[in-house]
């Protein structure tokens, strides 16, 4: 079978190995369809993401079909699956709350441990969801992205007529505007290029602010009659949106972040104290596959246009060098793996 390796940063390289056979009763044996090209990919291919180890198959955004299925995997043959890439330990601290996405031994699939660009995987059951035949592989390839946004939106709390402020509408911004709009949010999304946020408008966006031309704090407070957003939600990820998130957010409010970025930001106290704000980090997901499954069974969300461009495996490096070079305007690549 065909295998695509981030072999060391800046080394992309796809290769022939040997598919893998079902072990255990729960495992299921998968022919991977699609596999999707995330940002974070980008950060492992260039060397920078902490966790990654080299060399490493990435992909932790795929669906297939499968080919085979331990006796106890609760499968069959002919399921479409998609994979949910984490895997935890079940028993430190965040798992028993029912947190496995932050477990102290978590791993993830094409980061810590080899993901799903190859045309063959197996995978325990429990990181195995069935979805709707109907489907189209390259549509059932944003499960996974979507369950970001999903996860964002619980985080913060969403409830019908908050008002949510997302920072950013790149591919992960534009899961969270689907996903707060399902929860019956009134949305507003920021960011610096007209084409994304009309993009943004096209798919529910009530509010969108071009964040080079209007001031996002007077805009948010002209549109809420001086309230704020109820949840900001940050995207964008730079030191100055997580101090701006925490100005515009109202009492009572949610600010989540997604950032990973080091640098500290400047944040008095008195604001968090003052509004009684709720700040909290989203990272991945929890249990947020079924709920994004159904959403997406249930052909309630805006996918036209999501996906930009697909190529075969044999081009893998192409694709990689497509994303490099149109990164503000790329929504999602796809890898085919059906195709050579
Ligand atoms: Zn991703
Ligand atoms: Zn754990």
């Amino acid at each position: 079978m065909k295998v695509g390796l981030v072999e060391k940063p800046g080394s992309l390289r796809v290769m022939e190995r040997e598919a893998p056979k079902i072990q255990k009763p729960d495992d299921v044996l998968i022919a991977v369809k699609r596999v999707g090209i995330c940002g974070s990919d980008m950060h492992i291919f260039h060397g920078k993401n902490p966790f990654a180890t080299y060399p490493r198959v990435w992909g932790h955004e795929f669906v297939g079909e499968v080919i085979e299925a331990g006796a106890e995997a609760g499968v069959a043959v002919g399921d479409h699956v998609v994979a949910e890439p984490i895997s935890y330990c079940g028993t430190c601290y965040a798992c028993k709350q029912g947190r496995g996405n932050v477990c102290t031994q978590l791993k993830v699939l094409g980061v810590h441990v080899d993901g799903g660009c190859q045309q063959f995987v197996v995978l325990p059951s429990k990181q195995v969801h069935k979805i709707a035949a109907d489907i189209p592989w390259d549509t059932a390839c944003l499960i996974e992205p979507f369950t970001i946004g999903a996860q964002s939106c619980l985080r913060g709390a969403v409830r019908p007529g908050d008002v949510v402020l997302i920072y950013g509408a790149g591919t992960i911004g534009l899961t969270i505007l689907q996903n707060a709009k399902l929860a019956g949010a009134i949305t507003i999304i920021t960011d610096l290029v007209d084409d994304k946020l009309a993009f943004a408008a096209s798919i529910g966006a009530d509010y969108t602010i071009n964040a080079k031309n209007e001031n996002t704090y007077d805009r948010v407070m002209e549109i809420t009659n001086g309230m704020g957003a109820n949840v900001t939600i940050d995207a964008v990820c730079t030191k100055q949106s997580f101090e701006d998130a925490v100005k515009v957010t109202s009492a009572a409010g949610r600010v989540v972040e997604m950032s990973f970025n080091e640098t500290p930001s400047n944040i008095a106290a008195f604001e968090l104290t003052k509004k009684e704000l709720d700040v909290r980090g989203s990272r991945l997901q929890t249990n947020r596959f079924p709920t994004v499954i159904d959403a997406f069974n249930q052909h309630q969300l805006k996918l036209d246009g999501f996906i930009t461009a697909i190529y075969p495996i044999s081009r893998m490096e192409e694709a990689f060098a497509y994303v490099d070079a149109n990164g503000a305007t790329v929504r999602k690549v796809l890898i085919d793996m059906e195709t050579e």
